[in-house]
């Protein structure tokens, strides 16, 4: 089959290349998909879409006249397709609706030990002489109650990691992970409760209309002061706007973030020489309590394979005429 390979980055072909194994004729490219890119798939079956890709109506129905039937979403995310459109049009779409929870578990892990050992400015200071440890007081971890908001794969190995850690656990999902509470203790509660009581809350939820903002003044107003967000689900999750403003009264000690709400036009690319005109972005990314890493939970080596392995066997069914579990 001719597959479009959109939004192709260099640390992602030698894994989709090796899961082809040459029984695909595939076109990289570097361009992401819009609607004046949309083209360049003409006459292929099948394209490969990757997380800044806009899948939109109007991008889908150009899609569609080009001759593409099946859209492979390399992503467990799908907040940025129009499902609907697409099955209107009858071009079937899968995801990959799970690969190593391990690779954003830990990247979670990371950025709330990094932001409460304060390892960036820790490193800064190393570098200029600078010995005293003023400005470095964190907190035991140990003993501390940690709020998961969203408890399917990746919260809930989080979960299991926080437990190691000596933590008490509190979980926000509509769908309880039964197991998960038998093996962590976790406790489901309100998400007020949970902003109420946790002194770290970790967001592993989609982003849906119903969780879009979730993260807002209302509920930045309910947290106890010094707490630390991180967020490695979808930045949407978060307004931006408030969680500055709770930054900037120290409802909220500091963040880690891996995902910002207007991350589709920055992140993924070499801005080297481009001027980035966004104040919310600057004033995160200059705040000296918050870390943000560029959409890079995912970057292991497992997860990787596992996404390029998913995404064929979903391409190799849909050839055969198969479904999967995995169609939206
Ligand atoms: P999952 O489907 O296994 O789990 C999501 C959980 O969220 C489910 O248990 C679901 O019931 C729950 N949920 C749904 N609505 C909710 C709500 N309103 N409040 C609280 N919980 C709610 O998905 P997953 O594999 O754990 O991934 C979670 C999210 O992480 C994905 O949707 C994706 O956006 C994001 N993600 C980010 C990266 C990255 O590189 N930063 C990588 C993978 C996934």
């Amino acid at each position: 089959m001719k597959i479009f390979v959109y939004s192709t980055h260099r640390f992602e072909k030698p894994f989709l290349l090796k899961e082809a194994n040459n029984q695909h004729e595939l076109i990289f490219s570097a361009y992401s998909l819009k609607l004046n890119t949309a083209k360049l798939a003409k006459d292929c079956n099948a394209i490969i879409a990757f997380t800044s890709d806009d899948l939109s109506a109007e991008v889908l129905n150009e899609l569609f006249h080009n001759g593409v039937r099946y859209i492979a979403l390399r992503s467990v995310g799908y907040d940025h397709i129009n499902l609907s459109k697409a099955k209107e049009l009858g071009i079937k779409v899968a995801n990959v609706p799970n690969y190593s929870p391990y690779a954003t578990a830990e990247h979670a892990v990371t950025l709330l030990l990094a932001v409460n050992r304060k390892l960036v400015l820790g490193q800064k200071l190393m570098k200029l002489n600078n010995f005293s440890l003023d400005e470095l007081v964190s907190f035991d971890l140990h003993q501390k109650t940690i709020g998961i908001v969203g408890t399917g794969n990746i919260g809930a190995v989080f979960a299991t990691i926080m437990k190691g850690f000596g933590c008490r656990l509190l979980g926000f999902d509509p769908v309880e992970n039964k197991e998960l509470q038998l093996k962590t203790g976790i406790i489901y509660t309100s998400i007020e409760d949970i902003c109420q009581q946790a002194d770290v809350i970790s967001i592993h939820c989609p982003l849906l209309p119903s969780t879009r903002y979730m993260f807002n003044s209302k509920l930045f107003g309910l947290m106890k002061k010094g707490m630390l967000l991180i967020n490695t689900a979808r930045g949407s999750i978060i307004k931006t706007s408030d969680l500055l403003i709770a930054l900037e009264n120290q409802t909220i000690a500091g963040a880690g973030l891996d995902v910002y709400e207007k991350e589709h036009d920055i992140f993924f690319r070499n801005h080297l020489n481009n001027v980035i005109i966004d104040a919310e972005f600057d004033a995160l990314r200059n705040h000296k309590n918050v870390i943000i890493t560029g959409h890079q939970a995912f970057l292991t080596r497992e997860a990787l394979t596992e996404i390029a392995q998913t995404t064929f066997f979903n391409i190799n069914k849909w050839e055969k005429g198969e479904a999967t579990k995995n169609e939206l």
